[in-house]
Formats: structure tokens, sequence, C-alpha cells
């Protein structure tokens, strides 16, 4: 991976970092790259509260902001950003007032990598709406001035219609600390990691192929 002057992630719930990105972030934090991790809801609107249940709906804001900033000490972010965003709403905020947050973001860190959902291949209506105020704010500076934006896409159809990825970082040297992070969302991993430990112990090539690569598109401006 490339040494970047600042890397800025944005993603709207808590876990959308710790299963795509989480590796390379912590790959990033080694090289000594100052990271911020814009997390714009607390997830709040979630279904899992825990299996068995730990917690209940009004107490799982707190507890995913818990855990949200546990994932961010494992992987080493010393910029956490929560913004206040409510859970399930991003895709109705209004455009414009979604891109100047974006783009104060950008102004104040100048990162020379941003972090995102690709829009409109990322499954959730949060996840679109994020990448795509993203898209909007990089799209605002001139050509010459943008950061690379690298984005997460997994709809079924990413690969047809982006086709391959063009950046796979193999994170395997951090393995361990992805796999904190995964962990450190306890109310939405637990059962999860119930399924896969007996995999993980015995290094599952399909699950360590999985974890060890990290996906990104470069996103391609039209103009
Ligand atoms: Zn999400």
């Amino acid at each position: 991976m490339e040494k970047e002057r600042q890397l800025l992630v944005v993603f709207p719930h808590p876990d959308d970092e710790a299963f795509g990105v989480s590796g390379t972030i912590a790959t990033h934090v080694q090289n000594g790259t100052p990271v911020t991790y814009a997390c714009l809801t607390l997830g709040e609107m979630g279904r899992n509260m825990g299996n068995p249940l730990f917690t209940n709906r009004e107490n799982l804001p707190k507890i995913r902001k818990e855990e949200l900033k546990e994932a961010a000490r494992v992987l080493g972010i010393q910029d956490l950003r929560m913004l206040g965003f409510r859970d399930k709403t991003i895709e109705f905020e209004d455009d414009d007032k979604l891109t100047n947050v974006m783009s104060a973001l950008i102004e104040e860190l100048n990162p020379s990598l941003i972090i995102t959902f690709y829009p409109g291949y990322s499954v959730h209506p949060d996840h679109d709406a994020t990448g795509a105020a993203v898209v909007r704010a990089v799209e605002k500076l001139p050509a010459a001035a943008r950061p690379k934006l690298h984005c997460v896409a997994f709809s079924n159809n990413c690969v047809e219609e982006l086709g391959e990825p063009d950046i796979i970082n193999n994170i395997s040297p951090v393995t361990e600390t992805k796999l904190a992070a995964i962990q450190a969302h306890r109310s939405q991993t637990e059962q999860m990691f119930i399924g896969m430990e007996e995999k993980l112990k015995n290094q599952d090539p399909q699950v360590m192929m999985w974890i060890n690569n990290e996906r990104f598109w470069t996103y391609k401006f039209a103009h």
C-alpha cells in the first residue's frame, strides 16, 4: 500500500469499517498515516441486540457507540468522528447538506485518499447515499486537486457492471487486528464468529481468502 498523507474513511454505520476495510486501515496506521474515520450514524436501528440478548432498543446506540470506539482503538484510529445522523435516514437527508458535511471534512483534513462505499453498488440505501455524498464533494474539486477515492462495493452486480476491483489489498500481516476489530462490534458479530470459529482455527482457505483480501474500485468520475 502506498504511503498516504492522510486517510479519510466515511461510512454510515459502526461495523461498516470492520469487514471490508479494517485491514487496510490498520496497515495505513502502521505506516504512520493519520486516519480519520467519519461514521454518520450509531446504527441505532439495527436489528441485532446480541444473541442471547444483552441490550434493547433504548440502549443500542450507547452499546454501538462503545463498540465503535473499541474498534477504532483496536485499529489505532486516532481521529473518530461520530457525525450524529440518524440510522436508516441518510437517503432522506438533504443532498446539499450531506455534500457540505463531506466538503468540510475534505477541506479540514486534506486527505490524499478517501475510502467510502461505491454509490449504487453497496446494497443498503444508507451505504449508497453516503458514497454518493462523498462523490459529490470530491467532484466539486478541480480534477487535479481531487484525492484518490477508493470505493467498497458488494452488490451482486458490482463485478458485472464495474469490472473487477482495481485494488486488492492483501492484509494478512494484520489479520489478527482485523478480527479483533470485527469482534469489537460484539452486538453485530458475535453470532457470526460462533459460526466461523472452527474455520478460522483451521485456516479454512475460503474464509482466509475473504478475510485477507480487501477489494476496492477506484471511483471513475464522469468529468
Ligand atoms: Zn452498514
